[in-house]
């Protein structure tokens, strides 16, 4: 398969001040594990900046004034968690821009799939409202962008051990794009119960697995294959947006989980496999957290093994997940959806 690979040093430019966990040191791990990483089939797509009326698509124009504003300034915040410096903006809108490049080249079949690795991240970050390290929700535009240029139906997988509070906020009436977080719970920002599942004709397009600290990749693989790929198969995406954050793994200072890179590899496997069936196979996966820069060097390359597709017909390994932690989920779904067990 042919992966596109959005990576660029002007993604450090976002300066998030001393002892910020979201730091320009992880997009330099990122790109010195991908000096020595060698397949077949990388592609390496250059960023460009979204316009910001592209931004638009998803975000309240007055908040795209209010970051844009911040170009050129000294230091400040949108809250407690989420700095801006000089350089954030332009940052954010090349973050935005690299991940429409690597859709505007999946789209015209110049690569199968692809992960553009780029911050600040953006799931967190609503409509009109920059948080948790987020100021443009990078899949969120993605997703609009798409179905401006007709795609229909999008799923939008979120693996961050966060619930992607903004992209849930984006999608929840529309019932053409399905929302599938699965996340330590309760944690920031405290959305993302199970009973969250969208609203009107849009309920049980937002698919909500909340799981307790201390879960790892028995959990996280039983999710996808009990729960996210039988609604999936369901659903039938034509294209599949990953919201790829890697602080669900056991390194993570931030969070709880117990994840390696061979249950995130597994779980770009069952992607994969759910893009094979109705979206030509085209995933589109999009950096979000992920704060320990060896977690990082792990999990990353085992994802992208994964995208080049040859072990696609390698077993999935049989979980033997912590009890009832997907009951909730498969109630508030059941429904919506044939849940199988
Ligand atoms: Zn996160």
């Amino acid at each position: 398969m042919r992966t596109g690979v959005v990576l660029d040093r002007r993604y450090e430019a976002h300066d998030t001040g001393a002892g910020h966990p979201e730091r320009p040191e992880r997009i330099r791990a990122i790109r010195d594990l991908m000096d020595a990483y060698r397949r077949e089939g990388l592609v390496a797509i250059e960023p460009r900046v979204a316009t910001d009326a592209e931004i638009a698509l998803n975000h309240d124009p007055a908040h795209v004034a209010r970051v844009a504003a911040t170009a050129g300034r000294a230091r400040t915040a949108f809250d407690a968690d989420t700095p801006v410096c000089a350089e954030s903006y332009a940052t954010a809108a090349l973050a935005a821009g690299g991940y429409l490049r690597l859709l505007e080249a999946m789209l015209a079949g110049d690569v199968d799939n692809g992960f553009a690795f780029v911050r600040p991240p953006g799931h967190h970050a609503e409509p009109d409202r920059a948080m948790g390290f987020c100021l443009f929700n990078n899949v969120a535009i993605g997703a609009h962008w798409l179905r401006a240029r007709g795609v229909g139906r999008i799923l939008i997988v979120d693996w961050d051990v966060h619930h992607g509070n903004g992209t849930q906020e984006s999608f929840w009436d529309d019932p053409d794009t399905l929302y599938a977080s699965i996340h330590q719970y309760p944690f920031y920002p405290g959305t993302g119960a199970a009973s969250e599942v969208g609203g009107g004709a849009a309920a049980g397009r937002t698919v909500n697995v909340p799981l307790p600290a201390g879960c790892g990749d028995d959990e996280y693989i039983a999710a996808f294959t009990d729960l996210v790929a039988p609604v999936a198969r369901q659903f039938r995406p034509e294209v599949v947006l990953v919201s790829a954050g890697f602080d669900a793994d056991h390194r993570d200072p931030l969070a709880g989980m117990q994840a390696t890179e061979a249950g995130f590899g597994a779980l770009a496997r069952i992607v994969m496999r759910i893009a094979e069936e109705s979206a030509a196979g085209r995933v589109a996966a999009v950096l979000e957290g992920g704060y320990d820069l060896a977690a990082l060097r792990a999990a990353v390359p085992a994802v992208l093994d994964e995208l080049g597709g040859a072990r696609l017909r390698e077993a999935i390994p049989t979980p033997a997940p912590r009890q009832s932690v997907l009951a909730p989920a498969r109630a508030a779904q059941r429904g919506f959806w044939e849940i199988p067990g």
